[in-house]
């Protein structure tokens, strides 16, 4: 497991003792100093996800974002949105970056964000909707400017199950014309899923139907009931603990990595199989990993809204801060908030009690959005804890401490 890994790097002693080392044992040094830095949580987020807008053709019953058809006024501008751009590259991890809305093809500077993102050494993908704006040279304006994957959603095998999710009717032959289009243009795909009770009967067949469509990750979301999803049926915690088994199982065979998002109980399933974390470190062709170690809300995970209100995930709207007051880097690591969040002492209930919450700490979205209580245990799992700290995976006193 990496998820006790020391991170004890003394940045100076290295560079002393680097100067007599061949060329490659110190490419090799650096690439080891690289990785080390990328896991340390506190330090920087192994992804962001930023709001472009709020602005989207289509009204989702389970949006987050609770779309509009127009753009908010207040949203960042471009010369806002450059300014994020090269604060966020003062992480210096190359963190993944995820432009994502709303829709985010309904900003006509997206790909001048998406260009100054790449040469700033930030790692790009794009989550666009499914409408007629992601057209071939779309997507050949989108590679140019370095995005590495794009995103897709898609809620069922049926499309008229899909559609009325979407709230606009084609919207699934939308999502197979889009995705041909990037498709044509070499970019990697990836499929995302938000799995409720109303589409829960859906999964096997589109597990089935995926194979053909040549993506290279199944994101599949749990609904967190907040936004325009607090009008949508979550599965229950036994529902939870089936589905995320099938997954696991899926992996063995599936020909795509499989990612479960608002379900860090994944981990602990994973684990009692006596596996390891199926797609943990996975390194994908569009250089887009897998983190190594598991990421939750606020810890290992960023998001900026579309007025630059830094917060722990796009499930979890608490701010931490304003991009436009400060630097975001300085709310990573400084908040209270994602501080606190990076701390498994102030977690609650079966939670607190878990011999599981180093790796797992449940959904924050979730308890905060259920019972309002952000450190509350999480409601969709049904497992109990045992106490047996044997299973604990601690992080190091130097991880701990350090949240500069
Ligand atoms: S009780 Fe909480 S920490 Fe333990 S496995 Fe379940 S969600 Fe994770």
């Amino acid at each position: 497991m990496v998820d006790d890994v020391t991170l004890n790097v003394d940045t100076a002693e290295h560079s002393e003792h680097a100067m007599h080392l061949d060329p490659s044992a110190r490419a090799a040094r650096t690439e080891r100093d690289g990785l080390l830095k990328a896991l340390d949580f506190d330090n920087a987020p192994f992804t962001i996800a930023w709001e472009l807008t709020r602005a989207c053709a289509y009204a989702c019953q389970h949006c987050r974002a609770e779309a509009q058809p127009r753009r908010d006024p207040q949203e960042l501008d471009t010369q806002d949105a450059l300014r994020l751009i090269d604060q966020l590259a003062g992480f210096g991890t190359h963190p993944i970056l995820v432009l994502t809305g709303g829709d985010p093809l309904m900003r006509r500077d997206l790909f001048e964000i998406a260009s100054h993102a790449t040469e700033r050494g930030l790692r790009v993908a794009l989550t666009p909707t499914a409408t007629a704006l992601p057209t071939r040279s779309r997507m050949a304006r989108a590679r140019e400017a370095g995005v590495r994957r794009v995103a897709f959603s898609l809620d069922a095998y049926e499309p008229e199950v899909h559609d009325r999710f979407r709230g606009f009717p084609g919207s699934f032959a939308r999502t197979r014309a889009s995705m041909a289009n990037a498709a044509a243009e070499g970019l990697p795909l990836q499929i995302n899923t938000t799995v409720c009770a109303q589409n829960v009967d859906q999964l096997e067949r589109m597990a089935a139907m995926l194979t053909e469509w040549g993506i290279v990750q199944w994101s599949v979301f749990f609904l967190v009931p907040t936004g325009r999803g607090r009008d949508l049926e979550m599965l229950d915690a036994a529902g939870h603990e089936r589905v995320l088994g099938w997954l696991h199982e899926l992996t063995r065979t599936a020909p795509y990595d499989i990612k479960a998002t608002a379900a860090p109980q994944y981990r602990r399933i994973a684990m009692q199989s006596g596996g390891t974390m199926p797609g943990a470190g996975y390194h994908f062709g569009d250089g887009l990993a897998r983190p190594p170690k598991g990421v939750n809300d606020g810890r290992g995970f960023m998001f900026v809204s579309h007025r630059g209100e830094v917060m722990p995930s796009g499930f979890l709207p608490l701010s931490a801060g304003s991009v436009r007051q400060e630097d975001p880097v300085t709310i990573y690591r400084r908040a209270p908030l994602f501080r606190a969040l990076r701390d498994p002492a102030n977690l609650k209930g079966k939670c607190g009690d878990c011999e599981f919450r180093e790796v797992c700490g449940g959904s924050r979205a979730r308890a905060y959005a259920v019972t309002g209580d952000v450190f509350a245990e999480d409601p969709s799992c049904p497992y109990t804890p045992t106490g047996d700290r044997r299973e604990e995976r601690p992080l190091t006193a130097a991880h701990r401490e350090d949240g500069t």
